[in-house]
């Protein structure tokens, strides 16, 4: 899960990271009205939306009096950053920036710990930084049991020339990334740039986490900083339902029981040719009621052409499965065509059930899938 920037400045801030000061505004006159507050120029209007990149956007932009504050949060309220349109501005003390360093924390499944990654090259993408220079970038792996050691603090303190009026500051910074990384189960945090200021001052200036949604239910005060205006509606409406649900970009609606069958099944689809639609597990109970709920949101993709249904009935039985997809379809009217592939348990009944429906039972998910790029591909 993802949250905003000055969200992540407010978590920040309980640690002891410096920050520049700084207010919310949801309209024009709230912006105003802080600006007028803070008094002093110059003044950072910030976009707050889920993505990066909103400098170059045009979505962080500095002003000097009022009236630049005024244009800018005009502008920048209802821009279109990446597809997501600015609800919210950060308005912040603007900073004298020196130098901008890239600070980071994430979780590297390769290594199976965390890893600081830092660089003298802050400001920009990172992920330009690994390509073009990766010499610049540092990566300090952190093993659980020790954590962040003394002597990686000063590796990277030297890696980065901090100024030795900085370095205990530095060394807090970067305790205080990893005390959030491991209270809140985060598995990203990011300050970029952390700038060094011409008064020789260490302030972050951006500021992201995100957040492991597996350890989610053991942190209900993360869970309520979720902003669903900044999430794929189709994902939020899975999650209303329980459903795991995945938007992708091909034509095939892949409704499956269990995680693994899911993945198993997109590859299948993928190597007869086919494109999913979307990844979807609807978990081991597959109720009717979860079955239309996953049939209606995945179709509500208007790119969806075919669905094709893998059900291993183990605890679910596959007589209440084809129960719910005839009455959903029937409640949605559906008209595009219906693979499946459903055995295990009661597989005798749903064939019953299905018999004299134009639906398309498959005997195996390999033939099921193909079945299904057939059809979505109209050579069937
Ligand atoms: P991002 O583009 O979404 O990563 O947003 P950032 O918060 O990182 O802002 C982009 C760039 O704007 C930074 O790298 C800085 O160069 C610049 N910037 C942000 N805040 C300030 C500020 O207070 N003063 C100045 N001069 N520049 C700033
Ligand atoms: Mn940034």
């Amino acid at each position: 899960m993802n949250i905003h920037e000055f969200q992540a400045k407010e978590i920040m801030r309980q640690t002891g990271i410096s920050l520049p000061e700084g207010r919310l505004a949801e309209s024009v006159d709230q912006a105003v009205h802080h600006a007028e507050a803070m008094s002093r120029f110059p003044l950072v209007i910030k976009a707050q939306v889920h993505t990066g990149g909103r400098g170059k956007a045009g979505g962080v932009k500095l002003a000097r009096s009022v009236d630049e504050v005024r244009a800018h949060a005009q502008a920048i309220l209802g821009m279109s950053i990446k597809g997501i349109t600015v609800k919210k501005v950060l308005i912040e003390r603007g900073v004298d920036i020196d130098r901008e360093i890239y600070l980071g924390l994430v979780i590297d499944r390769a290594s199976k710990t965390p890893v600081f990654i830092v660089s003298s090259s802050g400001g920009v993408d990172i992920e330009e930084v690994a390509a073009t220079d990766p010499d610049r970038i540092l990566k300090i792996p952190i093993q659980p049991g020790l954590g962040l050691c003394d002597y990686q603090v000063r590796r990277a303190i030297y890696f980065l020339s901090i100024p030795k009026e900085l370095q205990v500051s530095f060394g807090l910074t970067m305790r205080a990334l990893e005390q959030i990384l491991m209270e809140w189960d985060a598995s990203l945090i990011e300050i970029n740039p952390l700038v060094i200021t011409e008064h020789n001052e260490l302030v972050a200036c951006d500021a992201k986490i995100n957040f492991d949604d597996n350890a989610l239910m053991l942190h209900p005060e993360i869970e309520q900083l979720r902003d669903e205006n900044e999430e794929e509606p189709l994902e939020v409406e899975a999650r209303h339902n329980e459903v795991n649900y995945v938007k992708l970009d091909g034509r095939i609606g892949c409704l499956v029981n269990g995680a693994g069958l899911a993945m198993a099944t997109m590859d299948l689809v993928q190597a007869y040719g086919g494109e999913p639609a979307n990844f979807l597990d609807v978990g081991g109970a597959a109720r009717p009621d979860t079955i239309a709920a996953a049939l209606r949101i995945v179709t509500s993709d208007p790119a969806v052409n075919t669905i094709l249904f893998n059900i291993f009935g183990g605890i679910v039985r596959c007589d209440r499965v084809a129960e719910g997809i005839l009455k959903a379809r029937e409640m949605i009217g559906l008209k595009i065509p219906i693979v499946m592939r459903l055995v295990g348990t009661n597989e005798e009944k749903a064939r019953e059930l299905l018999t004299g429906t134009d639906l398309v039972m498959m005997p195996t998910m390999a033939e099921a899938a193909r079945k299904a790029v057939e059809l979505s591909q109209g050579v069937a």
